[in-house]
């Protein structure tokens, strides 16, 4: 049942984590899942397995450089290699600037950006090793325009498309390991309960369109994972059909 590879997911708990871990176990990846929140990781491992897929858990709080060493440890442990990391976890408090809402600048930046980059550190190694891998860094439309109350936000997503850029162009020609920026449009999961501004929360109220399901994404990322080695797809962008 399983293709012999190994897929990281972060994020695992809800949302475009949880679609993408149940994509690829359906595609034959051992998925090791990264969340905070246990109860959600064991019941995602149950229903992979249900489904005849192998998954295992580490609960991981990418914010920490040794957890996410730790999460990737938990996979050499378990499967014995990496082939794919899904840099997915994320935060979207977003807030006008002149509600000065430190403290959730601070959070984005450290999971939206930090988060990235410690993954990026925990599997590289490895992968430089093996001589082969595929990095995904979930960024977003918000990662290529910035709207009012999107600034921080914006500021770690453009981040993402950045560092996913100069990995890409860094990796040595002799190693097949490939990078990936997958931007989605508005997608329907958990991600706006961060927001705390109200005045962003009015404006959201009004608006009506059909999203964009967290299984969208996932085939997405399964799509760029199952490509042939040679070919490194860079970047999906990929909206609602109403989303402007
Ligand atoms: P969800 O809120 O459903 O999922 C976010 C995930 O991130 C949760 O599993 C949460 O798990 C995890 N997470 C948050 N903080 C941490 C942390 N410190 N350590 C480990 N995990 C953490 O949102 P989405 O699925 O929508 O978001 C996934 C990614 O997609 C994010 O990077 C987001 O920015 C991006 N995105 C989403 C869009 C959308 O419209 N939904 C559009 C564009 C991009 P837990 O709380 O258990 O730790």
């Amino acid at each position: 049942m399983t293709n012999g590879k190994t897929a990281i997911i972060t994020g695992a708990s809800s949302g475009i984590g949880q679609a993408t871990a149940k994509e690829l176990a359906k595609r034959g990846y051992q998925v090791m899942l990264g969340a905070r929140r246990e109860d959600r990781l064991r019941e995602l491992k149950n229903d992979i397995e249900l489904l005849g897929g192998t998954a295992a858990y580490q609960v991981t709080d990418v914010t920490s450089s040794e957890q996410m060493k730790a999460l990737a440890q938990a996979a050499l442990d378990q499967f014995g290699r990496i082939d794919v990391l899904v840099n997915n976890a994320g935060l979207m408090p977003l807030s006008f600037m002149n509600k000065l809402k430190i403290d959730e600048w601070d959070q984005m930046v450290d999971v939206n950006i930090k988060g990235v980059l410690y993954g990026i550190a925990a599997v590289l190694p490895h992968m430089e090793q093996q001589k082969e891998g595929h990095i995904i860094n979930i960024s977003s439309v918000a990662g290529h325009e910035v709207t009012p109350g999107s600034a921080v936000y914006s500021g770690t997503k453009y981040a993402v498309r950045a560092i996913t850029e100069g990995l890409r162009k860094e990796i040595a020609p002799s190693l097949d390991i490939r990078a990936t920026i997958v931007s989605p449009g508005a997608v329907a999961t958990e991600l706006t309960q961060t927001i705390t501004d109200e005045d962003i929360l009015t404006a959201f109220e009004g608006m009506e369109m059909k999203m964009l399901e967290a299984e969208d994404i996932a085939n997405a990322i399964g799509y760029a994972v199952e490509q042939p080695a040679y070919v490194d797809v860079n970047e999906i962008l990929i909206r609602p059909r109403q989303q402007p």
